[in-house]
């Protein structure tokens, strides 16, 4: 049973082509739907003679049409076309002739066309003129063939008994309701694909929220956000700011691009670098970076020290890419900005003697 209910799970997934978007399987599974539909109905009307035998034929025919417009929709990539072409079909041609052979008013036609609504509103690309013309159809085209069927009742069949009445109503109302819940779980489908979609974005956004666009490290409020974190926790950490030196000069000489090649490969040695050190690392301003690392100075200095080293061993066009540090340690009672500005007036004093170097704050004094 389980090996069935998978083998039928899986020719139906191929049916309906499982890998499209939801508007597509909800339109395969309606046509397949359809032609099984239409196949039993002509074997149905024929058996029970409820229809004429050429409406049978005719019914037969037009599945057989409805197979070929789900195989070019499923296999040749004509979805909209089919969908529409299928659409055209079904309000203006099919349902209207069913309407004339299958008893107007009395039979099932009415339910059919209302699960075409069903299925337009949920597959028709939103191109205004096609939806404009299937809409008026499906909401006319009742009422003209109700008119039709009052002013001339002789050319509309008629069941031969109640009890005929009775029983194609009733498989009808069984067709239809099994293409109702056809058309829902093609709906539900589609608003968890939209609900998917829409959380994908939120991620996206709020990561890049996050991030500085040109480097990829956090940006200034998000490096801000991590060093409050450092200072509300207990552990001993060190806040590092690094200014490219020169860095006005090397725009002017090689040119804008070539300075945000520089901050983006400079960006690319610190964030591989903080990550091993278990750190974080963003672009505070221009040309200037804010370092996070849990240790103490020790620590902050073998990164910096590793930091020279890796710039030294991937020199860019236009040489060696040079930096200056500011480092201090967190102090109690510390808030941000006695903690930024104790860096950045190691930073200060790291250009004004000379740049390329690494001072730690309470290094000042002997500078
Ligand atoms: P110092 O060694 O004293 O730090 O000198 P400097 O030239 O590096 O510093 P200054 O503050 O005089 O100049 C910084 C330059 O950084 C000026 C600005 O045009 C450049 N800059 C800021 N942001 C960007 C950016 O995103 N891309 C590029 N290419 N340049 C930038
Ligand atoms: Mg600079
Ligand atoms: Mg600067």
């Amino acid at each position: 049973m389980t090996r069935l209910a998978k083998m039928v799970g899986t020719s139906w997934r191929w049916l309906v082509g499982e890998n499209g978007s939801a508007r597509q399987i909800l339109h395969h599974g309606f046509l397949v739907s359809a032609v099984l539909i239409g196949l039993f109905s002509a074997v149905f009307n024929y058996l029970m003679e409820l229809t004429v035998p050429a409406y049978s034929v005719a019914l037969a025919v037009i599945s057989l049409m409805v197979m070929v417009m789900w195989y070019r929709s499923r296999f040749h990539g004509e979805f909209s076309r089919m969908s529409w072409l299928f659409c055209t079909l079904v309000t203006f041609v099919m349902l209207p002739g069913n309407w004339v052979f299958n008893h107007g008013a009395s039979g099932p036609t009415l339910l059919f066309y209302l699960m075409a609504a069903a299925y337009v509103l949920g597959v028709l690309p939103p191109d205004r003129l096609r939806r404009g013309v299937i809409i008026s159809g499906l909401m006319l085209m009742p009422w003209i063939l109700l008119w039709g069927e009052m002013a001339n009742p002789q050319l509309v069949s008629s069941y031969a008994s109640t009890a005929m009445r009775s029983l194609d109503m009733g498989v009808s109302y069984t067709l239809a309701f099994g293409l109702l819940s056809l058309v829902i779980a093609g709906y539900a489908k589609r608003i968890r694909e939209e609900r998917d979609l829409a959380r994908a974005y939120a991620t996206k956004l709020e990561r890049l929220s996050r991030l500085d666009s040109l480097t990829g490290l956090y940006n200034h409020r998000t490096i801000h956000e991590h060093a409050e974190h450092h200072l509300s926790g207990r552990d001993i950490s060190c806040l590092l700011i690094c200014d490219l030196d020169h860095f006005k000069q090397i725009n002017d000489a090689h040119g804008h691009p070539y300075g945000d090649q520089v901050l983006a490969h400079f960006s690319m040695h610190i964030q591989t670098l903080s990550r091993e050190y278990s750190g974080k690392a963003g672009r505070y301003g221009g040309e200037e970076f804010m370092i996070l690392l849990p240790g103490n100075l020790a620590v902050a200095r073998e990164f910096d020290r590793q930091l020279r080293e890796s710039c030294e061993a991937s020199p860019l066009a236009h040489g060696v890419i040079r930096f200056s540090t500011g480092v201090s340690e967190r102090r109690h009672p510390d808030t941000l900005s006695s903690w930024v500005q104790r860096s950045d007036e190691a930073l200060y004093h790291a250009k004004a003697s000379g740049r390329d170097q690494l001072i730690v704050d309470h290094d000042i004094s002997m500078v």
